[in-house]
């Protein structure tokens, strides 16, 4: 399944929104064909447009079609590929002035976007990934197809700007024009993943003699495995897995990842580095992503997990770090924090305060930043990095909806009631 990158086409790819009849009409944002081919590495790249100029009798389904047609053969010329086009002729409302050979189209439709017959044909005719994929639109219309759809939406402040007051549909988010609205989807697209997989998982022996922690079975397979499908699905295939214990255990169960349709890359790792060093050590993997999540190897999680709300508060936010946080159900033996009303974290409090619950959950999204932060040697990417920067960098919590699994299998009663949980 590819990854798409849904785009309207008046008022987004072109600068105006009034009614094109023919292509010399057209004006193209401003570099619109670079864009385009930033999109083209990682997406494919699919106009979705309303045309009722169709239904207002201005021109014919011929017509757009051969406008649709010479857009995609100029920005060709420059090396920019979209990919396919579609358009919905149709308006729902009957009008007395409409030409005899336009009625036909004065139709109820279920393609006019907010519909998404386009996005559901295009999505079958190349394969896509809906969930994974991404709206760029200027209007309300827009961003309702796109929430219909199940796509990321992202409203650009050309065009309508979303000023047009059809839906109330919150895009996901908002960038000036299509310039940056690419550079957003680009940098979700280079969006890694850090799992720290290196731990001898020492509280959990003999179970770890021969057996890395986070490659415990539970339902049936590694925690790891449980950790690679969740952030698949949230979007996110680029995986640095950071191994030390028996780390050739885990090479050989994951490979590079194809077998689980994502990447993974292995920093070769110096045994005691603990997670911030760990981190650290992945830094040549990570410099061409503008984020990342880290994630603590031996949290196992259920397949409700969705990592794309905490990444877009992220990113909406563009602070330093996320933390994904929510109520402890033992916070007499986790790290708990207090948060404003505003969602920052304004102070580590530790453990054995069972008074407050807050507590972090290991999943963190940061800003390449991050790096810069971190000590040589040994250390703990929490305590002795992020916890530390509290007050003096902008860390944000999100809430972990009540009703996900989320636990750490780091002690065997822990690990006997997540096994319980699963039905093993
Ligand atoms: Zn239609």
């Amino acid at each position: 399944m590819k990854r798409a990158v849904f785009l309207d086409r008046d008022g987004t790819i072109t600068n105006d929104d009034n009614y094109f009849s023919s292509y010399d009409q057209i004006r193209f944002v401003d570099g619109l064909a670079e864009s385009i081919r930033i999109l083209n590495g990682n997406f494919l790249v699919i106009l979705i447009t309303n045309q009722p100029v169709v239904a207002r009798g201005l021109c014919s389904e011929d017509d757009v079609k051969a406008m649709n047609d010479r857009i995609i053969e100029e920005l060709d010329k420059q090396g920019a590929r979209i990919d396919g086009a579609y358009f919905c002729p149709h308006h729902p409302e009957q009008h007395d002035d409409v030409p005899e050979h336009a009625k036909k189209y004065r139709v109820e439709c279920s393609c006019r976007k907010p519909g998404i017959a386009m996005i559901e044909q295009a999505a079958k005719d190349f394969g896509v990934d809906v969930g994974n994929s991404f709206f760029i639109g200027d209007s309300t219309r827009d961003v309702q197809a796109a929430k219909n759809a199940g796509c990321t939406s992202i409203l650009v402040m050309t065009g309508l700007a979303g000023k047009d007051g059809k839906y109330d549909a919150v895009p996901d988010y908002k960038c000036a024009d299509l310039r940056e609205a690419v550079s957003l989807v680009n940098d979700c697209a280079n969006l890694k993943a850090v799992i720290l997989a290196g731990g001898k998982g020492e509280r959990l022996r003999p179970l770890t003699i021969e057996t890395p922690k986070p490659m415990l079975k539970i339902a049936g397979k590694p925690i790891l495995e449980h950790q690679i499908e969740a952030l698949k699905r949230s979007g996110v295939n680029k995986i640095v897995l950071c191994t030390s214990y028996l780390s050739v255990k885990i090479k050989d169960y994951f490979g590079d990842g194809s077998r689980f349709g994502v990447k993974i890359e292995y920093p070769e790792e110096p045994e005691g580095l603990g997670s911030g060093g760990a981190v650290k050590n992945s830094g040549e993997f990570l410099k061409d992503a503008s984020y990342f999540i880290i994630i603590n190897g031996d949290s196992m999680i259920d397949e409700k997990f969705d990592l794309r709300p905490l990444i877009r508060c992220h990113i909406r936010k563009n602070v330093f770090a996320t933390l994904f946080v929510r109520e402890s159900d033992h916070p007499m033996d986790s790290d708990v924090l207090r948060m404003d009303e505003n969602g920052k974290i304004t102070e580590f409090i530790g453990r054995g305060q069972v008074a407050e619950k807050l507590a972090n959950t290991g999943m963190t999204v940061c800003s390449q930043e991050l790096l810069q932060y971190i000590p040589d040697g040994n250390c703990n990417i929490e305590k002795d990095v992020l916890f530390k920067l509290i007050g003096k960098k902008d860390l944000y919590g999100f809430m972990m909806p009540k009703e996900w699994f989320k636990k750490g299998v780091d002690t065997p009663e822990r690990l006997e009631s997540v096994r319980m949980y699963f039905g093993d």
